[in-house]
């Protein structure tokens, strides 16, 4: 595949032994919220409560794979529907996107990435449930990454 085959249709799938995008939900830049954090989630409540998840305590910048975008509408009691660790709950630093996980490689060139795990290409801004924070952000390995 060609860069420029990249630029025109990023949603193309790699088959390359790695997941594809929806089997980990991966969204890009035009669903982030906050970040993908609990305040950019619809069953946050302002007062660091989640309508779903058991026990319901979470903070503004904490996130679960059952995150969903959009102005947080929650103001009644908690319905503590999902066990934290079932849900995949993570206590939050910066946010949870593609650039702050240990998976991505960032293609200068282009402004997209490419991750590890996941079928490509992805958005620095993206993010998808098989997140996990890097300790350090790493450059593009030109020898390694894959070929497109
Ligand atoms: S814990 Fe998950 S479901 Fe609850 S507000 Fe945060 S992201 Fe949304
Ligand atoms: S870089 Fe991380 S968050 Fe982004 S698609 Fe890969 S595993 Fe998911």
């Amino acid at each position: 595949m060609k860069l420029k085959d990249i630029i025109i249709n990023e949603e193309e799938d790699v088959n390359d032994g790695r997941i594809p995008k929806p089997a980990v939900l991966y969204e890009g830049p035009e669903f982030n919220k906050m970040d993908f954090t609990c305040s950019g989630c619809i069953f946050f409540s302002r007062d660091d409560r989640c309508e779903i998840l058991k026990p319901y305590n979470v903070k503004t910048v904490d996130g679960c794979n059952l995150w969903v975008g959009g102005e947080p509408k929650f103001h009644g009691e908690p319905l503590e529907l999902v066990p934290k660790e079932v849900a995949g709950f993570l206590e939050g630093q910066q946010g949870f996107t593609c650039g702050r996980c240990k998976h991505f490689h960032q293609i200068k060139e282009t402004g997209l990435g490419e991750c590890e795990i996941v079928q490509g290409p992805v958005r620095r801004e993206g993010c998808c449930n098989a997140f996990e924070y890097a300790t350090t952000a790493r450059p593009l390995d030109r020898e390694t990454a894959p070929k497109y």
